[in-house]
């Protein structure tokens, strides 16, 4: 049988934090639109699986854990631009524990879709720019854990860079991470295993270029037993936070070819939303849905392919 796409569902209502750019009503949007334009079943969508102690003390610190734990107001916790409040906080690991079941649903399945998750700016011992905690690596290291998963590749593609995901997994020869992202842009830049920092307003056809020949280099090297693809849609040309002047079309392409390169080699994809800050959040979850449409179409294609006559 071929690849299918199953989706996770964690805190998509529970997060609710006012008005704040970071914009929680894209994941209700997103959902919505699964179920009602793209006719996802709701065999396919799947609740959040618990969140363990244990499953934070794989990539966070005991000092970090107990500021959480507490709610408590500490230069670790304060540096997340979020509200410092328990319901928040717990919104967090509901959006971890999908991450898990994401990551499970991608072994299982071919594609693993978090409507929600991709929080790469959080460190082992603080948070940062609306990340908590770093639900991508906390479901990567429970499943290496559980399964004894082996290579691990992140492709970011969200406009700024992964500097969390760099961080945790600096020195870790089993996990490649790779960050495409707007050079002159938040965050304080960390060491990737390959950073492409690109300059204001690249453009489709460049980036696109661009990202093509980064995945080649990254092939000759690193053969992945799953992709951890950090698919924001920040570098939309109407984005508030970005400034890579991409279109609609232009992203759907990166999304197409980032997720047909490796679900067409049988590797396990999981898709997590990440960033997307367009004035309405309409257009962020259009955009978001996209990348559902996307991993959609790669599964039909190779789900044919793989059960017709060869
Ligand atoms: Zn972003």
């Amino acid at each position: 049988m071929g690849p299918e796409v199953h989706y996770a569902v964690g805190a998509v209502d529970a997060l609710d934090i006012g008005h704040h750019v970071f914009p929680t009503e894209k994941y209700g949007l997103v959902r919505d639109g699964l179920i009602h334009r793209l006719g996802v079943a709701a065999s396919r969508i799947h609740s959040a699986h618990e969140i363990e102690d244990e499953d934070l003390e794989r990539v966070h610190t005991p000092a970090y854990l107990r500021d959480l734990a507490a709610a408590r107001r500490t230069w670790a916790t304060e540096s997340s631009e979020m509200p410092v409040e328990a319901e928040v906080i717990a919104a967090f690991r509901q959006m971890a524990g999908a991450s898990k079941t994401t990551v499970e649903l991608a072994a299982r399945w071919g594609i693993g879709f978090h409507v929600g998750g991709g929080f790469h700016h959080a460190f082992p011992d603080h948070a940062e720019g609306f990340c908590y905690l770093h639900d991508m690596a906390i479901a990567v290291e429970w499943w290496r854990a559980e399964e004894g998963l082996d290579r691990v590749l992140f492709v970011d593609v969200d406009v700024h860079q992964g500097n969390g995901t760099a961080v945790i997994y600096a020195g870790d020869s089993e996990t490649f991470t790779y960050s495409i992202h707007q050079q002159r842009n938040y965050p304080q830049k960390q060491r990737s295993d390959l950073d492409r920092g690109l300059e204001d307003g690249i453009g489709d056809g460049d980036y696109l270029e661009i990202l093509s020949q980064d995945l080649d280099a990254i092939d000759a090297i690193f053969q992945p037993d799953l992709v951890c693809y950090v698919a924001g849609v920040d570098p939309h040309r109407d984005d508030i936070l970005g400034g890579l002047g991409l279109s609609s079309e232009g992203l759907l392409r990166r999304d197409r070819l980032v997720l047909d390169r490796f679900g067409r080699r049988g590797i396990p994809i999981a898709v997590f939303l990440a960033g997307g800050y367009a004035p309405q959040p309409q257009l962020t979850a259009e955009l978001h849905l996209q990348t559902a449409r996307a991993a959609e179409e790669i599964a039909m294609q190779y789900g044919q392919l793989r059960s017709g006559p060869s």
